[in-house]
Formats: C-alpha cells, structure tokens, sequence
C-alpha cells in the first residue's frame, strides 16, 4: 500500500498556523528581539513547554525528559563543522546528556524585514522567531536520541551531520520545517540573495564571520 511520506500543503499551513500560536505565546516569556543575556535553560523550557503543547500534545516532554543549557559559545571538538559554522552555531543537542544546548553568542544578531533569517525553510523576522524554530530543530534531535538511541550510527540519520533522511522527515512532518540549516536573507529560487555581511547586524555585535561573503552558515549539531 502506497502512503505519502511528504506533507501536503495543508499539513505545512497547519504547522504555519501553529507556530504563529507559539510566538504569540512565547512573547509573554521574551520580547521578539530579546537579548541574548536573557536566554536561561528556564525560559528555553518554557518556550519548549509551549512547542510540546502545540503539536506534540505534550508528549516530548513526557517521552524525552529533556535539560536545557546555556553556554556563551559551542566549544570543544566538533568534528565536520567548519570554523565559520563552529563560531555561528546558535543551538545543539547533546545526546549523552540529552541536553538541549543554546549559544548566546549566536544570539546577537537580530533578524530584520530587511534581513530575515532563514530557519529551517521558515523565514524569521524576529528573534524569537528564530528561537523558536531553532528550539523545534533541536527537539527533533533529542525526539530521535530518545525514541531511538542507535540511530546515531545509522547512516540515515548522521549523514549531514546527524540531519539525514530520518531527521529531514521528522522535521518536515511535526514542525513544516523544509530545511535543516539557518540562513540570513531573502533567497530566490532557492539560491540566497543577500548572504552573510556580519558588519550590519546588530550594533556591538563581534562576530568574526565575515571573513568570505560568500559563505552560508549551519546550525550547530
Ligand atoms: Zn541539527
């Protein structure tokens, strides 16, 4: 029996509509353009919280039991991600603590009309915006290590550094999510229009980024 393993578009604007329900809500918790010293493993639990309630019928947390962190930067080894991904990861999931990790560092920049972000297929126009997916985007992860702790060593889930077909559907079928990455910019025809020019983001901002223009970031792992 044939079944469909893409969403059909109705499916998508669901999940549209459902994120718009979870940024309504999440600006009780944080403003649309926070600052980054305000990220707390309380407010990303929260925010987290209101994610699970929407789509997931609270069944993440109960299932996976996860932590949340916040750390100034990813640090140590990581292995395939180039130093330009490394400095601008804003998130990550680590398995062995099954801990949801946010960067701060990350979180200096700030998404505009003018220069959106583009969160795993969903343009942001705010911060907490990007938050949000960004913590959708984790969750999967963890969703994957708890239902399914070997599926690190399956090829189907660690190619793309652990966003392989396995992750790709999950992402798809519980948030809309189209992608895997994040991405500054309007793009046309699925090529970027404005890419990465670090000197225009928010003042203050030290991002040691923008040494090639012509680079595109990734989430962290
Ligand atoms: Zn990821």
């Amino acid at each position: 029996m044939a079944f469909k393993v893409t969403p059909t578009y109705s499916t998508k604007l669901k999940a549209r509509l459902k994120w718009q329900a979870v940024i309504k809500d999440a600006q009780k918790h944080l403003s649309l353009n926070f600052c980054q010293s305000e990220l707390s493993p309380g407010k990303l639990q929260v925010l987290a919280t209101l994610i699970d309630k929407t789509f997931l019928n609270g069944s993440f947390a109960k299932a996976c039991k996860p932590k949340y962190a916040v750390q100034e930067r990813l640090s140590g080894n990581v292995t395939n991600l180039s130093e330009t991904a490394v400095l601008n990861a804003v998130a990550g999931f680590e398995p062995d603590s099954n801990t949801l990790i946010f960067f701060k560092k990350g979180w200096q920049r700030k998404p505009s009309l003018r220069r959106p972000v583009q969160a795993d297929g969903v343009y942001c126009l705010s911060k907490l915006e990007w938050l949000v997916h960004a913590l959708g985007h984790e969750m999967v992860h963890c969703i994957v290590h708890n239902a399914c702790p070997k599926a690190r060593e399956y090829d189907a889930y660690k190619t793309d550094n652990g966003h392989g077909p396995i992750f790709m559907r999950l992402n798809k079928h519980i948030f809309g999510h189209s992608s895997s990455q994040y991405k500054a910019g309007w793009s046309r025809l699925g090529q970027l229009q404005v890419q990465w020019d670090t000197s225009s983001w928010e003042a203050g901002s030290s991002s040691s980024s923008s040494s090639s223009s012509n680079e595109e970031e990734q989430q962290g792992p």
